[in-house]
Parts: C-alpha cells; structure tokens; sequence
C-alpha cells in the first residue's frame, strides 16, 4: 500500500460524505467517490482536481442493489492502493415504525446496515494483512437515543456504533484503525429526503464542523467520536457503567429479583 493511501468514500455526491472527499483530496490522498448520482461526483471530482491535482475515480452505485454492491466490495477487495474507507452513504426515514412500508424498512436496513457491514466486510481481511488502514463508520447520536422517535433509523445507527466498536477491538491489535463517528442534526439533504419539514428543522450543525471535528479525532485515532457532546467524560461514564456489567454477564443463576419476586 503507498504511503498515502487512496480513500473510498460512500456518499460522497452530497453533505458529509462531500465534505470528507474535499479534506482528504486537500491532505493529498487520491480518491474513490461512490453514490447514486455521477453527475454531481463528476462536478465535485473535475473541481478538485483541478484545485489538488489528486485523482479521483467516480463509481455510480446504488448500495442497496446486490450487483452494484459486489461491484463495489469487489473494488475494496482488489484495490490494494485504497487504504481507507469511509462507509458514510446513509438514509433517514421519517414516521413512526407502525406507519412504514415493508419495503422502506428493508431498503433502510440495506443502505444503512447491509453495506456498511458489506463494505467494512471486503476491506477488512486485506487491511489486516497488511497491518494498516482504516475504517470510518458514519453511525449517529440517534442510535443512543430511542427518545428521539426515529426508531428505525435509530436501530441502523446502534448498530454502526456496535459494529465499530466490534471491528476495534478485533481489527486495532492488527494495526486497523476503526473510528465510529456520531453526527447529530448536521445541515444537509438527509432531513429533505427523509420527509422532515424543514420548517420545524431543530438547530444544526454546519457538514464542515462536524467533518472537520471528526478528522480531529480520526488523527487522534479515536474509537468513538462525537463532535456534537462537549462533555466528554459523560461518554466515559456511559461507557464505564456498561462494562461495569460484564462480569456480571457470567453468572448462571437468575437474578435474585427474578427467583424471589415480590
Ligand atoms: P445526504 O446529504 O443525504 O447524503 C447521503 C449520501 O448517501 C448521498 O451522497 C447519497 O447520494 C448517498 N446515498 C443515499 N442512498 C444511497 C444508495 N442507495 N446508494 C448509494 N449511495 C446512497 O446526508 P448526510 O447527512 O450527509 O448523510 C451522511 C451520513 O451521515 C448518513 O449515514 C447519515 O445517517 C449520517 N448522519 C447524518 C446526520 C444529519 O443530521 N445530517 C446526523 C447523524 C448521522 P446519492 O443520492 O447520489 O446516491
């Protein structure tokens, strides 16, 4: 693998995924931009090259079709100059879970589950072998918050965290870095498509701040990162109060509120 690696980037024709294409283009890293619309990766692609002199590759795909997903897995696989991915493509979806369609439920669950886990699957063994690399993963504050009322989205997004800190564990000792990055409300068309009113839109973060945020903690090779939580000894807690409970997970005898219930 070169010294500076290429980066594949998944949605990266809009918002964050844009936003991390034009700062590893400016940290010199050739790239691979990956999304449904060419077009507008062609006009981000023609701009920035003209303005880094990288090289980028354009790749049309639609991640929740099983072809153009192998296509891209295959990429990953193969190419052994790209040493980074950003498995960022994702969709919200607005409603509560009684009102969505079948068909929504598992579109969602294949772009923001299936091809995450698809992706990070591909690059994983030969990044391992290597000893280096890294895996971004764009999950969300939504997925430590049922209260938010996006439930499915929510569950996507548990599961990007689980997946990362999974793949950090497993992968770190090899010399993979695995980072989870949590936006909350970020300024782009993921509110629009998902049917929110922009109206009533809550506050939001500009995409720039929260990439940027996020490149601060990807260089600090930070497991978890969470540009919008200030406090970060409230993450630290979370964390400690959760593998506070492990031990306990080894006990085979119910719990005492279970076999003496009042
Ligand atoms: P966005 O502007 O809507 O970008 C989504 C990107 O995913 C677009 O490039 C889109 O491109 C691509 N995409 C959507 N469906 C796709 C498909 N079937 N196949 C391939 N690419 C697809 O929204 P964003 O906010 O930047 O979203 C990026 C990530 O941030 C998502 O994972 C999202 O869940 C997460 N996030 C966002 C927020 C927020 O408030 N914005 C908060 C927390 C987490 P095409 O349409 O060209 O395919």
């Amino acid at each position: 693998m070169p010294d500076l690696p290429s980066v594949l980037i998944t949605g990266a024709s809009s918002g964050i995924g844009a936003v991390y294409a034009d700062r590893f283009a400016r940290r010199g890293h050739d790239l691979v931009l990956v999304a449904r619309d060419a077009q507008r990766m062609e006009t981000l692609a023609s701009t920035l090259r003209a303005e880094t002199g990288v090289s980028i590759d354009v790749v049309k795909a639609d991640l929740t079709d099983a072809s153009d997903l192998d296509a891209v897995s295959r990429r990953l696989r193969e190419d052994d100059r790209i040493g980074v991915l950003i498995n960022n493509a994702g969709a919200s979806l607005g409603g509560g879970f009684a009102k969505q369609s079948g068909a929504d439920v598992q579109n969602l669950i294949a772009l923001n589950i299936s091809a995450v886990a698809g992706l990070a699957n591909a690059i994983a063994p030969r990044l391992a072998r290597a000893g280096t690399g890294a895996i971004v993963n764009i999950g969300s504050v939504v997925g430590l918050a049922p209260e938010f009322g996006l439930t499915l989205y929510g569950a996507t997004k548990a599961f990007v965290l689980y997946l990362s800190q999974g793949l950090a564990l497993e992968l770190g000792p090899k010399g993979v870095y695995v980072q989870a990055v949590l936006p909350a409300g970020t300024r782009t068309e993921i509110w629009g498509r998902s049917g929110a009113d922009l109206d009533t839109l809550p506050p939001l973060m500009e995409a720039a701040d929260l990439v940027d945020a996020a490149l601060v903690g990807f260089d600090r090779r930070e497991p978890v990162t969470i540009p919008p939580l200030h406090d970060a000894a409230q993450w630290d807690a979370f964390q400690g109060a959760r593998q506070a409970m492990l031990p306990g997970f080894g006990t085979t005898v119910p719990a005492k509120r279970y076999r003496d219930p009042a």
